[in-house]
């Protein structure tokens, strides 16, 4: 997303970019997405749920996001509705491929199953989309105590990170903070990363593996970190127990009921709480075991208010620019939509590696 944005803006504005991408197909994981580009209605919601982020670069991604859905449409991607379902949010829901395909008509030249040798003199722009496809490097950063599934494109291993810090880069905050989703136990095809998500702890019983409660504090709408916590339990795993009551609530549009049978559709473990290793109180009828998975990284590169690399003294490493998932300290301490950071800084780096 990031990169592909940064691609079409610096053509739109004159320049010959060249998109490298590793993978066999553009879109990384936006494609795979529910594609909802949003952001917080006002900024002090922004910064109330996201407390540890950079005001700055906060500040970029809610006022430019408007201005960079407008452009998205007048690319001529497909909208599907123009709302988030969620009252502390406003946004758009995009068609992922033909998003997509709008982009990389933009981009102009993406090589397919590339990677990038930039000369000396050319601006380079790090857009890999995080490291969550690396398993060394979340064990060093977000030391689960088991390793997460992935819920995102396979292909995001870190290669930004390295690349900026080899060049002196420096990290955010937050480099143990990851946004994800609690799933099914069993292996969920991408295709399937949306609907098999389990995302109703606001309405279970949530226990480790020994049968402990473990959440400390109310579960926010988000359920991020009912997710960060599951990953350090025994196995990154936990049981979601609900009673008759819970399995007839919605969440965004769909029940409690749903979900648990898409989790036994997918092959997940889904018992009878009697049936548990562990005493459970009376009442419960369904036990639904989820892994943590992990869609993307929150700490990443710092970068300034233009999307530029900063270097450990504060200044900005010359011709290096970095957005999307590979940049940390926008939704440091919460959540907050990775496509809109990835439209408004990849659109900012383009502008800036061009002035
Ligand atoms: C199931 C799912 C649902 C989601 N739903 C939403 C949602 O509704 N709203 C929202 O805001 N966010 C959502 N997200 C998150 C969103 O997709 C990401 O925040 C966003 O795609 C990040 O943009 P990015 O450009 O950093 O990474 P990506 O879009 O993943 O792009 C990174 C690209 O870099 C490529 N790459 C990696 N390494 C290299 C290398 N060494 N050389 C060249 N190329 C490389 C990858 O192949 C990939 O194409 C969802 C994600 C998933 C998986």
């Amino acid at each position: 997303m990031a990169g592909l944005c940064a691609a079409a803006r610096a053509r739109e504005l004159g320049g010959r970019p060249v998109v490298f991408e590793k993978g066999s197909r553009p879109g990384g994981s936006m494609r795979i997405s529910s594609c909802v580009i949003w952001r917080y209605r006002t900024f002090e919601r922004f910064r109330a749920e996201c407390p540890g982020g950079d005001p700055s670069l906060q500040r970029q991604v809610f006022e430019h996001l408007d201005d960079g859905l407008d452009w998205l449409e007048s690319l001529g991607v497909d909208v599907v509705y123009r709302e988030t379902g969620n009252e502390l949010t406003t946004g758009v829901r995009f068609e992922p491929e033909s998003l997509t395909e709008a982009l990389v008509r933009g981009a102009g030249e993406v090589r397919l199953e590339a990677s990038a040798a930039p000369s000396a003199d050319e601006a380079v722009i790090l857009a890999t989309g995080g490291f969550q496809g690396n398993p060394a490097l979340v064990a060093e950063y977000v030391a689960p105590a088991a390793p997460l599934s992935l819920r995102a494109n396979r292909w995001s291993t870190g290669a930004g990170l390295g690349a900026g810090l080899e060049r002196g880069a420096t990290l955010s905050g937050g480099m143990g903070e990851f946004y994800g989703r609690n799933m099914p136990d069993a292996d969920v095809s991408e295709h399937a990363f949306v609907t098999a998500a389990q995302l109703y702890a606001r309405h279970a019983l949530v226990l480790n593996e020994h049968g402990h409660e473990f959440l400390r504090q109310p579960v926010s709408w988000s359920e991020t970190e009912v997710v960060q916590a599951t990953a350090q339990q025994p196995g990154a795993s936990a049981w979601y127990l609900v009673t008759d009551e819970a399995l007839r609530e919605r969440v965004r549009g769909r029940t409690v009921s749903d979900m648990v049978a898409t989790a036994e559709a997918a092959g997940g473990t889904v018992l009878n709480p009697c049936d548990l290793p562990f005493p459970t109180p009376a009442g419960l009828v369904r036990g639904v075991r989820v892994r943590a998975a992990i869609t993307h990284t929150i700490g990443g590169l710092r970068i300034d208010e233009r999307a530029r690399v900063l270097a450990g003294d504060g200044s900005p490493i010359e011709g290096l620019y970095a957005c999307g998932a590979d940049v940390g300290g926008i939704s440091t301490g919460g959540y907050a939509s990775g496509l809109a950071a990835a439209l408004v800084f990849g659109r900012i780096a383009a502008e800036n590696a061009l002035s």
